[in-house]
């Protein structure tokens, strides 16, 4: 049979009736407060996941045997950062509208507001699960309120106290390290404390974001802001097996900026953190 000639992230072909799972760009970048870049993540991460194998050894499972959707870039509003957030909670709803489980390629890390908007609307108990070198928790940056550096503490705002679980964190101002003390759980540097937190979210439903940047630089140097000091891609990966375990109900990520990507070595590790959570997901 003869196929139209449209890329999709490796192995993702799958028609959208028949898929549980819709992987969708955000290409959005407009409030990246050092080097911008991550609008070509999602494009990047289709052309070059052709360089992984679809079969994963560490979970035995393959691509080619589950049925995810590739619902491509969305047409995002540059210079509007409310109504691309609109647009991306739209598309999310429509997902979640019909029982299937939105996975978002950023994009910045703000895009990841536009999809939790849409299914905490769909899950008011909802959790958040947040891997990030960066607490994102500011409540403007140079006065404003959207920003990836303020998303975590805007997802705050939507759920309130003691739903936010971060892991990874090593940077950010004195004030949101004091502000999160009261607010959120964070755990610093590494993921010391994710089996506890894992056993108090049996049952609920979890969104799972996943700033990439909380790998350490030497392991994914394509990123708008680098943080020396973060996890190995086998702890990530680990991590990203107990968490889940859970009852995840929509998941993202996001911060790959391939143009500082000289050796294509960060969106390989992209593709395969991506797969490695689409198939665990499943
Ligand atoms: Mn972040
Ligand atoms: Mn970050």
């Amino acid at each position: 049979m003869l196929n139209k000639n449209i890329e999709t992230f490796l192995g993702c072909d799958n028609d959208y009736e028949e898929s549980r799972l819709v992987i969708f760009g955000a290409p959005f970048d407009s409030t990246t407060s050092f080097r911008p870049g991550t609008r070509f993540a999602s494009k990047t991460m289709r052309s070059e996941s052709f360089g992984i194998e679809t079969y994963s050894p560490y979970q035995d499972k393959d691509l080619e045997d589950i049925a995810v959707f590739d619902g491509g870039d969305l047409e995002l509003s540059f210079g509007n950062t409310a109504k691309a957030l609109a647009q991306i909670e739209e598309f999310a709803a429509k997902v979640l509208e019909d029982n299937k489980l939105p996975c978002m390629i950023g994009g910045e890390h703000l895009v990841t507001l536009g999809a939790i908007r849409a299914v905490a609307e769909k899950y008011p108990d909802l959790h958040v699960i947040q891997f990030d070198a960066h607490a994102d928790l500011r409540d403007d940056y140079l006065g404003e309120t959207l920003s990836h550096a303020t998303v975590i503490h805007r997802v705050w705002d939507l759920l309130g106290d003691d739903k936010i679980f971060q892991f990874g964190i090593r940077s950010g101002d004195r004030s949101e390290f004091q502000w999160g003390q009261d607010h959120v759980y964070t755990n610093k540097f590494n993921f010391n404390g994710l089996e506890q937190v894992i056993e108090q979210l049996q049952g609920k439903p979890v969104y799972l974001t996943i700033d990439l940047d909380v790998l350490d630089p030497s392991v994914f140097p394509g990123t708008g802001t680098p943080e020396a000091g973060g996890v190995t891609f086998i702890e990530l990966l680990q991590a990203m097996l107990q968490v889940t375990e859970l009852n995840i109900v929509g998941c993202d990520i996001n911060e790959l900026s391939p143009i500082y990507d000289q050796s294509g070595v960060s969106t390989a590790v992209a593709c395969k953190v991506l797969r490695e959570l689409l198939l665990a997901v499943n």
